[in-house]
């Protein structure tokens, strides 16, 4: 569904990906896994079009969308500050982008209800963000790329902020988001056992280049080299 074909991208002499080369499928849970600083948050801006490659395409669905703006492509980004609109009600912040549609306010009070639904805050429409703990703002933000009805979801880190429970539960959520919607996830953590848990395929990176790429089992099991196998040994 979305493929990155040689992609590079330097800041000034700082190469941070080198023809890199990626492939998701429809429906797929497609996890980037790696240290700090390896081009993980760079190649997610790359595919959500707020930042352009030096060079490579990025495609979807076959078709080169390398030049396409980020709000004319079909895919919504949530990222780790989950960066809801503190002066308006969770009812106005679901329904910003929609109004930008000039979708019907009827068509917006379904979405609302129905997005409230799936994130399981029922009845949250007149409170305000700061009334709401870290884990409710960031389903809040879930709720609002969810309405758009994106075909892929692009989470940069969406659960660092959360305590454990919270994390646990939310990654389960997203995984019940995943099969009850067909949504293609790509999926930023630093987190080898949350990779491990959610993913259908993991990209360890480290340094711009891709390590590996496969299924956690693939992945946890046949290491391909003594990076990811350190890497992955750190979570136990
Ligand atoms: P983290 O897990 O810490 O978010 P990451 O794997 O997402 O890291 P990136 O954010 O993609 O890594 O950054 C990769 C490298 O590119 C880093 O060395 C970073 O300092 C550098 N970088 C990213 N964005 C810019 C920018 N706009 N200008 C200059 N350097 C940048």
């Amino acid at each position: 569904l979305v493929e990155l074909v040689n992609i590079s991208k330097s800041f000034g002499s700082t190469k941070v990906l080198d023809e890199l080369c990626l492939e998701v499928k429809e429906n797929e849970f497609l996890t980037l896994l790696g240290p700090s600083g390896c081009g993980k948050t760079t190649t997610l801006r790359i595919i959500g079009g707020f930042e352009r490659p030096d060079s490579g395409k990025v495609l979807f669905d076959g078709t080169d969308i390398t030049n396409v703006p980020a709000n004319k492509r079909n895919l919504n980004t949530v990222f780790q500050k989950y960066a809801l609109f503190g002066h308006m009600t969770i009812e106005e912040n679901i329904a910003f982008g929609l109004k930008i549609k000039n979708k019907s306010d009827v068509y917006i009070k379904d979405k609302i209800k129905y997005a409230l639904k799936l994130v399981n805050l029922e009845g949250f429409e007149k409170r305000k963000p700061t009334s709401l703990s870290g884990g409710q703002q960031q389903r809040i933000a879930i709720a609002r790329a969810i309405v758009n009805e994106p075909k892929v979801l692009l989470l940069d880190e969406p659960l660092g902020a959360l305590d454990l429970k919270l994390r646990q539960d939310m990654q389960y959520e997203l995984m019940r988001l995943k099969e009850e919607l067909g949504i293609t996830f790509i999926y930023i953590t630093h987190d080898q056992e949350e990779a491990l848990t959610m993913s259908d395929k993991i990209i360890v990176m480290n340094k711009g280049y891709i390590q590996q790429m496969g299924t956690p089992e693939d992945i946890y099991n046949e290491p391909e080299n003594a990076f990811v196998a350190d890497f992955i040994g750190d979570s136990n």
